[in-house]
């Protein structure tokens, strides 16, 4: 069957990886999932198909996702969604809502989460600043983010994260300095 997709919003998909992710979860030693309806009704699919998908469909999408933000530079990661695009049949076709002309795809559902994520990052590569996709450096943390701070030179997932590493950065000076 196929169902209506829009580009996912990067929170949400980066709340999904995050949530899901196996590595995100095995850095963060998080061994619990979030809930699952909050986050799957913002993925930018429709209700019917986000209200069946399950923590495994969720945790297959999360990997494959993940997979995107580790490789290497932007030449992999253009090549990644490329890739996973050709694995899929979305077809863009264009909607009249209230009077307002949306972009507006079709997917097979069973593709339709990736797909909706698929969209949304390859605006972010191609409209965007490609080098904005990234994976938290703390050490104890595999989370992703989309860098959306004006500078682009975010390298932590979190403020958590960067207050983390600036601490264990102090502490160790403090050492070697004593
Ligand atoms: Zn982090």
């Amino acid at each position: 069957m196929r169902v209506q997709v829009e580009p996912m919003p990067l929170d949400a998909l980066v709340e999904l990886v995050n949530g899901w992710g196996v590595e995100p979860r095995r850095a963060g030693a998080r061994s619990d999932v979030p809930p699952l309806a909050p986050h799957v009704r913002r993925a930018g699919v429709a209700r019917p198909v986000a209200d069946s998908l399950t923590d495994d469909d969720l945790v297959r999408f999360a990997d494959t996702v993940f997979g995107i933000f580790a490789a290497d530079g932007t030449a992999a990661r253009v090549a990644a969604v490329s890739e996973l695009l050709s694995t899929i049949d979305v077809r863009p076709d264009v909607v009249l809502t209230d009077g307002v002309v949306r972009r507006m795809w079709w997917a097979d559902r069973d593709d339709a989460l990736l797909a909706a994520a698929l969209l949304a990052l390859r605006g972010q590569l191609a409209d965007e600043d490609p080098g904005r996709l990234g994976i938290c450096v703390d050490g104890g943390c595999a989370d992703i983010y989309v860098d959306g701070s004006p500078a682009g030179r975010r390298r932590f997932c979190s403020v958590q994260c960067q207050n983390r590493a600036r601490a264990a950065k102090y502490r160790r000076t403090r050492r070697d300095a004593s």
